[in-house]
C-alpha cells in the first residue's frame, strides 16, 4: 500500500433556514450538516450528511477505526467494514447517515488521489443531470410561494418544480389544493408540477386529492402520499391515481429498497446519498431499481449527487432542494449552477469538485 488514510475529522454545522419551514408532517428552522474530511498522502476528501450531530459520535467511536491506516483505494471494502462494525448499533438512521458521510468523503479522496473527477471515476452515462426545483413549504404565504416559483421558472428556467402539501398532517386539504392551484398559475401550463405530502394523508384522502390534482392541475408526481412505511398504501394510491408515486428518501439500507420495489409501491425510486450508505450503496440501489424497470431520483444534497447521478442509465432527475441550495452555494466553492434545469459536473476538477469555504462556513460551526 503506497498511501494510507491518516485522519478522519468530523465537524458539525447548524445553518438557520431563511424563514420557519414546514411540510406535511414536520416543522423546522435550521439544518444540521455533519462534514467529514478524510486525508491520505496529503490529499483531503470531503463528504457530508444532512442529519443530526449524533453522527459525529458514531464516526469517532465506530467508523474512524475502520478507515484509518487503510488503503483509500478500497472504498467498497471500507464501506463494508463500517457497516459490519455498526451491527449492534442498528443501521437505519444516524448510523447510516454517518456511514454515508464517510463513504462520500472516501470516494472524493480516491478520485482526488487519482486526479480524476468522480464523474469519470464512476463513468458517465450523461454529462448533464436533470433537476427539479423543490421547496414550496406549507408554511409559506402566497407571496413567498409566488416569488419562489418565479425564481425557479422565471430566473432559472427550471422545467419541473415541487411543492409540499399535506399541511398539518393532512388536516387542511382545502389549502393544499389552493396552493397547488396557485403554483400552477404562477408556473404556467408547460412546467411539470410535483407535490410531496411527506406521508401526511390517509389512503382514501390521498386518492381523492391525487385525482383532483391530476385532473385539475396536471400534477404528475405524487411523493409519499401516505407514509413510506405503508407499502400497500403506496401501491394502492399508485393503482388509483394517474400521477407517478415516488418514495424512498428514508431508505438506509439495500433491503429497504428491495422491499419497496417488491411491493410495487413506486413509479420512481428516490435515493438519498447522505442516508443510504454513500455512493457505494447509491449505485447498488440504482441497479436494483433498473432491474425492476424503474428510474431513480436523487433526494436532496444536489451537489453531492451530481457526479454519481450522471453515471446511471436509469436516472430521472435530482431534487434541487431550497435549503440545500442555500447551504451548498454558501459553503462550497465549485457548487453547480441550477440554471436551465441541469447540473453539469465539471470533469476537469478532481473528485466532486467542491471545496469548503472555511471562512463562510465557520460561523455556523457547532462542534
Ligand atoms: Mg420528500
Amino acid at each position: 500500500m503506497e498511501t494510507a488514510v491518516t485522519s478522519v475529522v468530523t465537524e458539525v454545522y447548524e445553518i438557520p433556514t431563511d424563514q420557519p419551514e414546514a411540510d406535511g408532517t414536520l416543522t423546522w428552522d435550521s439544518t444540521t450538516l455533519v462534514m467529514v474530511r478524510v486525508t491520505a498522502g496529503g490529499v483531503e476528501g470531503l463528504g457530508w450528511t444532512y442529519a443530526g450531530a449524533g453522527c459525529q459520535s458514531v464516526i469517532e467511536d465506530k467508523l474512524s477505526g475502520c478507515v484509518e491506516g487503510k488503503d483509500p483505494m478500497d472504498v467498497v471494502g471500507l464501506n463494508e467494514a463500517m457497516a459490519r462494525a455498526c451491527r449492534n448499533l442498528g443501521r437505519p438512521g444516524l448510523v447510516a447517515c454517518a456511514i454515508s458521510a464517510v463513504d462520500t468523503a472516501l470516494w472524493d479522496l480516491k478520485a482526488r488521489l487519482l486526479g480524476v473527477s468522480l464523474a469519470k471515476l464512476f463513468g458517465q452515462v450523461s454529462t448533464a443531470v436533470p433537476i427539479y426545483g423543490s421547496g414550496g413549504f406549507t408554511s409559506y404565504d402566497d407571496a413567498t410561494t409566488r416569488a419562489q416559483v418565479e425564481t425557479w421558472v422565471g430566473a432559472w428556467n427550471l422545467p419541473r418544480i415541487k411543492i409540499k402539501i399535506g399541511q398539518s398532517w393532512g388536516s387542511d386539504s382545502a389549502r393544499d389544493l389552493q396552493r397547488v392551484a396557485l403554483t400552477r398559475d404562477c408556473a404556467g401550463p408547460e412546467v411539470e408540477l410535483y407535490v410531496d405530502a411527506n406521508g401526511a394523508y390517509t389512503r382514501k384522502q390521498a386518492i381523492r386529492l391525487g385525482r383532483t390534482m391530476v385532473d385539475d392541475y396536471g400534477v404528475s408526481w405524487f411523493e409519499e402520499p401516505v407514509s413510506s412505511d405503508d407499502l400497500d398504501g403506496l401501491a394502492e394510491v399508485r393503482a388509483q391515481c394517474r400521477s407517478d408515486v415516488a418514495a424512498g428518501e428514508y431508505g438506509y439500507h439495500l433491503a429497504y429498497f428491495a422491499r419497496m420495489l417488491a411491493a410495487g409501491a413506486v413509479d420512481c425510486l428516490q435515493i438519498d446519498v447522505t442516508r443510504c450508505g454513500g455512493y457505494t450503496d447509491w449505485l447498488r440501489v440504482a441497479a436494483l431499481a433498473q432491474a425492476h424497470g424503474l428510474e431513480v431520483s436523487g433526494h436532496c444534497a444536489p451537489n453531492l449527487h451530481a457526479h454519481v447521478a450522471g453515471s446511471v442509465p436509469n436516472l430521472r432527475h435530482l431534487e434541487y432542494f431550497h435549503d440545500h441550495h442555500r447551504i451548498e452555494q454558501l459553503f462550497f466553492e465549485g457548487a453547480l449552477d441550477p440554471s436551465g434545469g441541469y447540473l453539469v459536473p465539471d470533469v476537469d476538477r478532481p473528485g466532486h469538485g467542491l471545496s469548503l469555504r472555511t471562512t463562510d462556513a465557520v460561523r455556523y460551526r457547532r462542534r
